[in-house]
């Protein structure tokens, strides 16, 4: 493999087992890497300690291996990355793109209805009214000091100050290469670390992207939207973008989206109820 192969990886948040849905991900991301000659890589998104279970992590490469995937070593797991994470998100800080958001949820409901404010970011969660934003240093300062508890949020108009307001990132498919352009804006001033933890989703997943040299990005349409975000913090963080491609959903046989939440089969039940592999395979259109 050439230094400059592309890099794939696969990324699941082990809080459930895996389903079919991650098996399509999985292995259209092992069969892409193999066409373009490049790798593919797992990486373990455990950065939430409340639904991330150790146990579950062992289950999804035992699940993965059953299915006839391997992966370089080491794996990458977030929750060993989280003062990385910390340093980055001090960063943001520093530079004045972020700000402490000390609302409840609660409170931000309440105020959202208080305003009549009906705009939502493309997950459909109604978007943070700006509370916090103009809250005094001495306030801050304050609140920080007693250990009030708080997310960071990037200010969105000063972060699209800093990095301009032209995004964008190259999409491809079977079809080829396309220029796709992004709106960062429409998720407002997004939480880019949590309450718990000194990083969010976003923040880590740009961050691990860059650190493992991912070249192309394969995930499922759910994420579409975040790409628009993460294209701009890879700007502001001064790291390369790679090329995405957003593959469709697994459905089930009512049309809704294979999810552990909603009890979608998992690939060990399939493999105790006498599944092969191959059968798996072929269903998913890689035989
Ligand atoms: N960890 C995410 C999930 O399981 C995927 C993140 C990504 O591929 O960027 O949904």
């Amino acid at each position: 493999m050439s230094p400059s192969a592309p890099v794939l990886r696969f990324a699941p948040s082990p809080n459930g087992r895996l389903h079919l849905g991650h098996a399509y991900s999985a292995l259209l991301n092992a069969d892409l890497a193999r066409r373009m000659g490049g790798t593919c890589r797992l990486r373990v998104e455990d950065i939430d300690p409340q639904r991330s279970k150790p146990a579950l992590i062992d289950a999804i490469v035992a699940d993965l291996a059953w299915l006839g995937l391997r992966y370089p070593e080491p794996v990458r797991r977030q929750s060993d990355h989280m003062a990385a994470y910390r340093a980055v998100r001090d960063g943001l800080i520093d530079r004045g793109l972020t700000y402490p958001c000390f609302c409840s949820r609660g409170q931000i409901r309440l105020r959202i209805a208080s305003d009549g404010e009906t705009a939502c970011d493309p997950d459909g969660v109604p978007l943070y009214p700006g509370t916090c934003r103009p809250l005094h240093p001495a306030r801050v300062a304050e609140n920080l000091a007693r250990g009030a508890p708080h997310t960071w949020r990037l200010d969105m108009t000063a972060a699209l100050r800093c990095a301009g307001s032209e995004h964008g990132y190259i999409a491809f498919d079977g079809a080829g290469e396309r220029w796709v352009s992004a709106d960062p804006a429409r998720w407002g001033d997004a939480v880019i670390a949590r309450r718990d933890v000194p990083t969010s989703y976003h923040l880590a997943v740009v961050h691990d992207d860059a650190g493992e040299g991912i070249t192309h990005v394969v995930r499922g349409r759910d994420l579409e939207a975040a790409t628009d975000l993460h294209v701009l913090l890879q700007t502001l963080l001064g790291l390369p973008t790679p090329r995405y491609r957003h593959h469709p959903l697994l459905v089930d046989a009512t049309g809704v989206k294979l999810a552990k939440s909603r009890g979608s089969r998992s690939l060990a039940d399939l493999r105790d109820a006498g599944v092969q592999p191959a059968q798996i395979r072929a269903r998913l259109g890689f035989a």
